[in-house]
Formats: structure tokens, C-alpha cells, sequence
């Protein structure tokens, strides 16, 4: 009996860690949502502690607004704000169903990118406020961005879900258009013309899913800890 009651209580705290970590789907309760952010925030900050004791995200956490709003870091307020589900499909649905292929693949990406590998790029982006080392260009603050979250995700061994990332930027890749022009500088246009790209998502897309795909291919990357180091220098 006592046994019994003990694999219960162990087999409902595993399944009750589960359910709240799963992260790379999609996210309706705001709660939910707002839990699983702040969670991942506190488990960087440790992370990053290892590399430097005296880092703080100075009380960063997350806010989940109830009208569309892109997920974002903000240094104004040091918020990250994410929607759920609910209120982005409306905003996003049709535009990923038509990029992805279906309803179906596009809830799959919607999961995979905006509740999975951009939690930690945004709080890539509140790195690098709160460090104070925010990169020169627009172009290289998404790249970094998006190194921390690859580096992240690594760390957590999930090697299965960047992989289900990687084939789905692949292939959706070509649906994208480049808005850098011939002969011009990337970065150099990025970050002049960040904002007007940052409205058009085919545009703002082929930025971010090339650079997921270079990254996930780049085998010269190190582990998160030594990554983050830069971040420190001496
Ligand atoms: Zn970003």
C-alpha cells in the first residue's frame, strides 16, 4: 500500500513536471503561458550565474497581452510579451496555413517557433540589454538572438525538436522573399529598414528563418556556458 502511494505520488510529480514543461506547442491558457516564460527565465539566469555570479535579468519576466501583439522583448518595461494561441491565430493563422502548407502544419509551426525556439531567443534579446552588450546592427542582434536559442535548446536536449525546426525553415524557406537588394550590405539595410521589415512577414521571415537555418548547420558553435561567456568580457 505505502509502495503504491509512493509510485503515485512519484509517477504524478513527473507527469506534473511534464505538463509544465513541455514548451513547442501551442499555448491557449495566458496563465499557462505566462508560467512557462517565467520559468525558463529564472532557469537562464541560473545558467548564466555559472559564467557570472552577480547577474541579474533585474526582475524580468513575462506578460501575456489579450490583442495581438508579435512576441517581443521590450527594454522599456524589460518585459517579454507573448499572446496565446487564441490571439494570435486570428492575426497569424491564415498567414502561416498559407506558408506552411495547411491548418495543421501551420499550428505545428506556430508551436514549434513562436512556443518553442523564440522563448529563448527573446530572452537572448534581454541578455544583451541587461549586459549592456546590445550588438551594433539589427541584423546581428537577431543572429545572436537566435545562436542563444539554438545553444539553449541544445543544453536541454532537444535535439528532436531543433531538428523538426530546422526541416520546416528549410522548406518553408523558399516561400520567403529577401529584402536585401543586390549588391547592398545586409546588415547595413537590416537595420536601416528594420522597422517597415519587421511589418512585412515574408520579408521578416526570410531574415529569420535563413539565419536559423545558417546556425543550425554552423558545427563550429560551442556549448551555451562558454557562448554566454562573451557576454562577460574580462
Ligand atoms: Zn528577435
Amino acid at each position: 500500500m505505502k509502495k503504491a502511494i509512493i509510485f503515485f505520488f512519484i509517477y504524478s510529480l513527473c507527469v506534473n513536471a511534464q505538463s509544465q514543461n513541455q514548451y513547442f506547442q501551442l499555448y491557449t491558457d495566458s496563465a499557462e503561458l505566462k508560467n512557462g516564460n517565467d520559468s525558463m527565465i529564472r532557469e537562464f539566469e541560473m545558467m548564466v550565474k555559472k559564467t557570472q555570479p552577480s547577474f541579474s535579468f533585474n526582475g524580468l519576466s513575462t506578460e501575456s497581452p489579450n490583442t495581438f501583439m508579435p512576441g517581443q522583448y521590450r527594454s522599456k518595461t524589460n518585459k517579454i510579451y507573448q499572446v496565446t494561441w487564441p490571439t494570435a491565430k486570428p492575426a497569424m493563422g491564415p498567414f502561416l496555413t498559407s506558408v506552411m502548407g495547411s491548418v495543421e502544419e501551420g499550428e505545428k509551426g506556430a508551436g514549434l517557433f513562436f512556443y518553442g525556439f523564440f522563448f529563448p531567443h527573446e530572452i537572448g534579446h534581454a541578455l544583451h540589454y541587461n549586459t549592456k552588450m546590445v550588438p551594433g546592427n539589427n541584423y546581428d542582434a537577431e543572429y545572436e538572438a537566435n545562436v542563444i536559442a539554438v545553444l539553449y535548446w541544445r543544453s536541454k536536449g532537444r535535439h528532436k525538436e531543433l531538428d523538426q525546426c530546422y526541416a520546416m525553415a528549410k522548406k518553408i524557406l523558399p516561400k520567403f522573399v529577401n529584402p536585401v537588394p543586390e549588391n547592398a550590405d545586409a546588415k547595413q539595410y537590416i537595420t536601416e529598414h528594420y522597422n517597415e521589415l519587421s511589418q512585412n512577414p515574408l520579408q521578416y521571415g526570410y531574415i529569420q528563418f535563413s539565419q536559423i537555418v545558417t546556425i543550425l548547420e554552423d558545427k563550429s558553435l560551442p556549448d551555451f556556458d562558454t557562448y554566454i561567456s562573451k557576454y562577460f568580457p574580462k
